[in-house]
């Protein structure tokens, strides 16, 4: 390969920093400035010039996707597989460690990942259990403090006992959480870190493989590391791994969540020798874009100093739209993707960002309105969903009996008359013999410790569980997913549920036996899949690896992923990517900079650094939206522009007059609620089918099923489904493409 062709397209100080011969280097430099670049471009320097092995190299990125982003960015570069690269998120990786160490980290070989649903049921159940009121001491505050611990890398023994009642008691559940959790092989987001770091302490040799195995860290959004990660990054750097951060100390904005900014603070001194990058080139946005970016950040007070420039176009102002309620800004917003679309453009060039992710409701019902497709990055996660963590709950049961978590979801979900009672039951038995819930189950028949009905029912659940476990080791995984729902009764179940709901529900179950299909044809890649180790892993099956991926890979890469859709997150998740056309809607205080955070400095500092995110992630065209009033949680509230609209320079804002809409403050003041109800989305079922040789009423023929009748279609496409009633196996849905269904 032709060096020169790494370093193309670099300018002086993105060279440097690619090329970089220090030991150490902290690239630090603002948004837009070619940081990611770099980082990958430094990636392909090391493999190609510097002959450095896939397998020396770690790279740490800030999501699943952004993983997924660089290893096909590096493919392209060096125009082979970059396989062996460990490219992921700190959990990925680390998981992955915990997963082939798990003897040496004194965990079970199929531990489970909790969720942050599930930690919180469980804190609530030891809670109750230990008869510690959840009104004095909230169960969420709780979980917070849990995790704020395991963040700072301390352990329930390691937290200083305290006279006062509150922190004691927020200790002792500490304590009582962790415990049940090693016994039941449960492992919780913030301990997989935890855990991973105390595998390296303990087991020093493991270390030393380690060690001697890496040669090159990279760490991407540096600024976003907490202390454990940081921890984790400096033990297993030892004295001789390289290592580069890049960052942006004005684009912190998860100090909530315990990252630490002081960690760029500390970087040279804990790395001797680091060498200091500074990048002053924005590639990215229009110079008006840039400017108004600045201008709001130079509020901010202690930064640590960095200029940013651009050599591109001035570019058009900033545009900035007073709407009157919400409904009215987002068929602003619905209008706007229109224009751009017909203009030519594609939508998945345009994002919506937005402060809360409660505001997207509404977004979500204009664009549905509209026609418009959208696509939510991030925020409403597939895998977060009730229907697909119940299937979850059935598939971790065929997978282990012991998984208290998943028995306690599904015991009585369909519901099939196992009582709070009867569960309170097993639940006091399994805690008194020190057992799981399926082998309190178990006991408390023998013992005959059920009411006559109650043991009937639960007889029936354990018998289900086993008939659903005979042959899964012939069947592929997406066979499993498909009969276990069916058999559990979870597809009847949310047929009965009525209108869309119900049937977004059934689609996503659907999606999910897609989404298993996928990953039985290896699209469905995990961080990182290909190891030179892989012997720890041999004796798992596809439904494990399948598990643990649904838990860690939550809501990236969604369905539809190839339509061309209107892209809607948060703020936060909007970290590291860039859009043509931006629009950031809601900016009204209290709502951006949000309420909470708005009474201390910090808060309302990191409150701007998350603007500074914002307005940065548009390369073209900035459009800003506020309305004057907004339904939030059902009040109606009057707000005030937010200041960092103010913060913006007025010479680079034009406010956008439509030219309809007539007095439009005189119906927001005197009108209000009535005006504008939104109309019904209009959800047009299809009554034909298209390219299948059957029809409505028809009868047809299914491998499996046998013979049905079919009842009707829905979808289009490779999304159209058929319902189908079967003679024997009774209604349901397939996807048409799938169920090869023959006409008869
Ligand atoms: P952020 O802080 O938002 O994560 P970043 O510093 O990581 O931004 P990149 O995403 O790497 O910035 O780069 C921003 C854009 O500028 C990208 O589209 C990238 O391809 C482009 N870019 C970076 N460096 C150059 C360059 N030297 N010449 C042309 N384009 C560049
Ligand atoms: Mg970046």
């Amino acid at each position: 390969m032709d060096i020169s062709l790494l370093l193309d397209n670099l300018n002086d100080g993105q060279r440097n920093a690619v090329a970089a011969s220090s030991k150490h280097q902290l690239v630090l430099a603002g948004a837009g400035s070619g940081k990611t670049r770099v980082l990958v471009q430094r990636i392909a320097w090391l493999l190609n010039v510097e002959n450095v092995s896939p397998f020396a190299v770690m790279a740490v990125t800030f999501t699943n996707k952004a993983a997924k982003e660089m290893r096909a960015r590096l493919e392209e570069v060096l125009n082979v597989p970059a396989n062996g690269l460990w490219v992921g998120t700190f959990h990925g990786l680390a998981h992955r460690l915990l997963k082939q160490h798990w003897r040496e980290a004194r965990l079970p070989q199929h531990f489970q990942i909790l969720d942050s649903d599930d930690q919180l049921r469980l804190i609530k159940r030891l809670m109750k259990a230990h008869n510690i009121d959840d009104s004095r001491y909230p169960p969420k505050q709780i979980q917070w403090f849990i995790n704020g611990q395991k963040d700072e890398g301390r352990r329930a023994a390691h937290v200083i006992p305290s006279a006062d009642p509150f922190q004691e008691t927020l200790r002792t559940v500490y304590a009582l959480y962790e415990e049940n959790c090693q016994q039941n092989g449960l492992v919780d987001f913030g301990e997989i870190l935890l855990r991973s770091h105390e595998l390296w302490l303990e087991n020093p040799d493991l270390l030393q493989h380690y060690q001697q195995r890496f040669r090159h860290i990279l760490v991407d959004e540096f600024q976003d590391t907490n202390n454990i990660q940081y921890a984790w990054i400096r033990i297993l750097a030892g004295q001789n791994i390289s290592v580069m951060a890049v960052g942006d100390d004005d684009q912190s904005i998860y100090g909530w969540r315990g990252a630490n900014i002081d960690n760029i603070r500390n970087f040279q001194h804990d790395f001797p020798g680091a060498e200091l990058i500074k990048l002053e080139q924005n590639y990215r946005s229009t110079a008006n874009i840039l400017a108004a970016a600045n201008a709001v950040i130079e509020n901010n007070q202690g930064r640590l100093g960095k200029n940013l420039m651009t050599q591109g176009e001035e570019g058009e102002p900033i545009s900035l739209y007073s709407a009157f309620n919400e409904q009215d800004e987002a068929r602003y917003i619905a209008d706007l993707v229109d224009e751009w679309s017909r203009g030519g453009r594609l939508r998945a060039e345009m994002a919506v960002l937005y402060r809360s992710n409660a505001q997207s409701r509404t977004l979500e019902e204009a664009f549905l309105r509209s026609g418009i497709p959208y696509r939510i990055y991030g925020g409403q996660r597939f895998y977060e969903r009730l229907e697909i963590k119940n299937a979850l709950s059935y598939l971790r049961l065929l997978l282990n009996r012991q998984d208290d978590a998943a028995m306690e979801r599904v015991i009585n979900v369909p519901a099939r008359a196992i009582g709070e009672k009867t569960v309170e039951i097993l639940r006091s038995h399994a805690r008194e013999q020190g057992c799981s819930l399926w082998q309190s189950a178990h006991e408390a028949l023998s013992l005959g410790l059920l009411p006559k009905r109650a043991g009937t029912a639960v007889q029936g659940f354990i018998d289900l569980i086993d008939e659903m476990s005979v042959g899964i080791h012939e069947l592929k995984l997406h066979e499993i997913v498909d009969n276990s729902i069916t058999q559990s009764g979870l597809i009847e179940h949310h047929k009965k549920e009525k209108g869309e709901k119900g049937q977004a529900r059934l689609d996503n179950l659907e999606e999910l036996i897609n989404a298993a299909r996928q990953f039985e044809s290896g699209d469905y890649l995990p961080a990182d899949e290909v190891d030179d180790e892989t012997e720890e892993n041999s004796g798992q099956t596809d439904l494990a690896i399948f598990l643990d991926n649904a838990a860690l890979d939550a809501g990236e890469g969604q369905a539809d992923e190839y339509e061309d859709a209107v892209q809607l997150m948060t703020l936060h998740s909007a970290k590291g990517l860039e859009f043509p056309q931006v629009v950031l809607a809601g900016l009204e205080e209290g709502l951006f900079p949000h309420k909470m955070s708005m009474d201390e400095a910090e808060g309302l500092e990191e409150e701007r650094r998350l603007a500074y995110v914002g307005i940065t992630r548009a390369m073209e065209k900035l459009i800003i939206t506020h309305a004057e009033s907004r339904r939030l949680h059902g009040q109606e509230n009057f707000s005030t522009p937010s200041r960092f609209i103010r913060e913006i320079p007025d010479e680079l804002i034009q406010e956008v007059r439509l030219k309809n809409t007539v007095s439009r403050p005189l119906m927001a003041k005197h009108n209000r609620g009535g005006y504008d109800t939104p109309a019904q989305p209009d959800f047009v079922k299809q009554e034909q089918s298209a390219g299948v040789p059957y029809d409505l009423g028809n009868r047809v023929y299914h491998e499996m099923f046998g013979e049905g009748t079919v009842l009707q279609f829905e979808g289009q496409g490779p999304g159209l489904r058929v319902q189908v009633f079967f003679d024997d196996a009774g209604q349901k849905w397939l996807v048409a493409n799938f169920a090869k269904l023959e006409k008869i």
